[in-house]
């Protein structure tokens, strides 16, 4: 395929019966540690050239123009310098919270921590208040994943976005249902008066105990679900190498969560399906990240 090539503008699956004027738009991604890309991954299949920084940077700043989200949950952001510096002649305003003990700061090639940021269009949305959490265990300890959640207004609506990351890898499903729980009832007791959306990436597929965890309260249900009425095939796809030879990864882990007393879901921007993700899988040349961007329009009830 021709890398030159732009993306194809992204397509929308829509409720008809529901009113769109008024929606927001809010993009999820987990865009890719440039450090750890290159650093930690073993993306065996990925040609090296589509991981150089220049060409990652126009390939991520290509998805979120493309996109064109009133807000934007970004994980694994180890370029907030330069996003910002882009987004924000653009009409966005942004904020950053890095993880407290990065590992992206241990790779050879090193530009700053990864952590968590929203985007916000400061146009369309005024920004009333963002709180920084670090995420706890069920022991009270401090964990090394974070979570933002910024509070917004839009006319007469006031309305809140979480973003998190959870801990990654097998063997810590309960640590990731722990956060998830620390997370609920920090919501619940905090902003249950409120509409919110939970954009992250979770690190569990839809049968693991975390995802349980956040929709059992406040009625969270997740955005692609109630329109596909099952969540996407998968949400990142990768082959990683190592010793025991090539591992494919095919899993759902990304989400919208949006609590569905307040918010009605309008549409949800089309994933790509097998075929366009090629045999190397991702990343690539099209797509910078090992995870596909998630978008939905959502309005208030
Ligand atoms: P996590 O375990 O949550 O994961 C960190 C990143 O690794 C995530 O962005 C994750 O991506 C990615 N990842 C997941 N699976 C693999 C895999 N099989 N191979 C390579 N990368 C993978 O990190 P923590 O925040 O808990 O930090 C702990 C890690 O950080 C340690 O494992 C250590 O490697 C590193 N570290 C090293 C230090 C040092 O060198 N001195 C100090 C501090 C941390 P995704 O979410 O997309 O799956
Ligand atoms: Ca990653």
């Amino acid at each position: 395929r021709d890398i030159k090539q732009p993306l194809l503008k992204c397509q929308y699956q829509t409720k008809s019966h529901l009113n769109t004027s008024k929606s927001i738009k809010i993009m999820q991604w987990n865009m890719l540690s440039q450090a750890l890309s290159t650093g930690k991954d073993s993306f065996c299949r990925c040609p090296s050239s589509a991981l150089e920084l220049p060409f990652r940077v126009l390939r991520i700043l290509e998805e979120i123009a493309n996109v064109d989200a009133d807000i934007i949950c970004l994980q694994e952001v180890d370029l907030f310098g330069i996003l910002h510096s882009v987004l924000c002649r653009i009409g966005y305003n942004a904020t950053f919270l890095p993880k407290p003990d990065s590992p992206a700061l241990y790779c050879k090639n090193t530009y700053g921590p990864d952590g968590c940021a929203i985007f916000y269009k400061r146009n369309e949305l005024e920004s009333i208040d963002c709180e920084r959490l670090i995420l706890k265990s069920l022991s009270g300890h401090f964990t090394n994943q974070v979570c933002l959640v910024a509070t917004f207004k839009r006319g007469d609506n006031l309305f809140c976005v979480a973003n998190t990351h959870l801990k990654a890898r097998k063997g810590w499903e309960v640590l990731r249902e722990e956060q998830g729980v620390f997370l609920i009832n920090h919501f619940h007791s905090k902003y249950s008066q409120l509409p919110l959306l939970i954009c992250g990436d979770f690190n569990g597929d839809p049968n693991e105990n975390v995802y349980k965890v956040i929709t059992s309260k406040m009625n969270f249900m997740s955005s692609y679900k109630s329109i596909l009425n099952s969540e996407p095939e998968f949400t990142t796809w990768k082959i990683r190498g190592g010793r025991g030879g090539e591992t494919d990864i095919r899993k759902t882990v990304d989400y919208i969560f949006y609590s569905s007393n307040y918010i009605n879901i309008t549409s949800i921007k089309k994933l790509p399906e097998e075929k366009e993700i090629g045999s190397e899988r991702l990343p690539g040349y099209h797509y910078p990240s090992d995870h596909l961007s998630l978008a939905v329009e959502f309005s208030f009830k």
